[in-house]
């Protein structure tokens, strides 16, 4: 039987979907408990996470602020907390992926990354070789401290739980390492990461004023944008908004991509979207082996013709 201790990310209002997506990976699992850490500055946040059904505990570890919820700061309180269990897990995010290789170097245990499917206690899949293959790993180590692939679980709608909060403070803030700045992009479009539907352009896009025909469709149909790295590279579009293996992974029920030719490196970050449509002008690009739709066609003439239809 397992114990399991889930890292929460939120944004300081909301707690993210990944923690939902984690708990649906974690109920997976022969665990007799699941808990739940959370690190924020407001307190409300903690019934957020007691009300997802399944979740015994919820460990709320008060900060200053929610810049507290620094790697450094934070790991060495999720690895102390963290040695009473067996599994301990977070989310294969840029937060998580910050913070839980600390947590099992702190454990002194490997950290397993990128779980995609569960086999049982011990035994998981992951992708290998940018997600080209698919790697059976079984692991033996007293504790399995685990990032999980988001896009790989889908997140757990449950709401009628009622777990109980446990409140701490935050002891362990660094003093080597603090927050300097947040930038982001200021966007109205939805979330790439969380988005259902997701409209992506590559260097056939051409250009950063070319990208607008991309955005027009997008906000048409509520979608969030994307890019291949080639056209984030080329300064099309800001590298948040980059999709694949050294991007964003993701899930959304539908991917347009426009002028992506579908490398192997761009696939690994959009494995378990729903419905794939390429529109490519080159009727041999790879990205029409994975499309569910494909149109071979010029992007300038297919995009308004869409729009003129919507
Ligand atoms: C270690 C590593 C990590 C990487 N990580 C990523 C990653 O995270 N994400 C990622 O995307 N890439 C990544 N890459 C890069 C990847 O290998 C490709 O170079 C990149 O995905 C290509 O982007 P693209 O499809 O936009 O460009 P291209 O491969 O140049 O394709 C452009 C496509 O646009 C089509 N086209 C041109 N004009 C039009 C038009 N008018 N209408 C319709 N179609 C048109 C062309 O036929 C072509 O197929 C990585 C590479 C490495 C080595």
């Amino acid at each position: 039987m397992s114990k399991v201790l889930i890292l929460a990310e939120h944004n300081g209002s909301q707690i993210n979907q990944s923690t939902a997506k984690v708990l649906t990976a974690a109920k997976q699992l022969n665990a007799d408990s699941i808990d739940v850490v959370l690190f924020a500055a407001d307190a409300n946040l903690s019934a957020q996470v007691a009300s997802l059904a399944g979740i015994a505990e919820v460990k709320f570890v008060e900060c200053t602020d929610n810049h507290d919820q620094l790697a450094a700061s934070i790991a060495p309180t999720v690895a102390e907390l963290g040695k009473g269990y067996s599994h301990v897990f977070g989310p294969s995010t840029t937060f998580g992926k910050d913070v839980m290789p600390r947590v099992a170097a702190l454990l002194e245990v490997n950290q397993l990354s990128d779980v995609m499917e569960i086999i049982d206690d011990n035994t998981f899949k992951r992708p290998i070789y940018a997600g080209n293959a698919i790697i059976t790993v079984k692991t033996d180590t007293p504790q399995i401290v685990a990032t999980v692939r988001t896009a790989s679980f889908a997140a757990d709608k449950s709401t009628d739980g009622s777990a109980a909060v446990t409140e701490s403070k935050l002891t362990t803030a660094a003093d080597h390492t603090s927050f300097v700045e947040l930038s982001s992009g200021n966007s109205d479009r939805p979330d790439l990461q969380t988005a259902s539907k997701v409209i992506s352009g590559g260097r056939g896009v051409g250009s950063e004023e070319n990208f607008d025909i991309v955005y027009n469709l997008a906000d048409k149909i509520g979608a969030a944008t994307g890019a291949s790295r080639a056209a984030v590279d080329a300064g099309y579009v800001p590298n948040d908004m980059q999709v694949g293996q050294t991007g964003k992974i993701i899930a959304p029920d539908l991917y347009m991509c426009f002028g992506i030719s579908g490398a192997i490196q761009h696939l690994t970050g959009i494995k378990d979207a729903g419905t794939i449509v390429a529109i490519n002008k080159d009727g041999d690009a790879p990205i029409f082996e994975v499309a569910d739709v494909g149109l071979v066609g010029d992007l300038f003439k297919i995009i308004p013709e869409m729009m003129e239809k919507l």
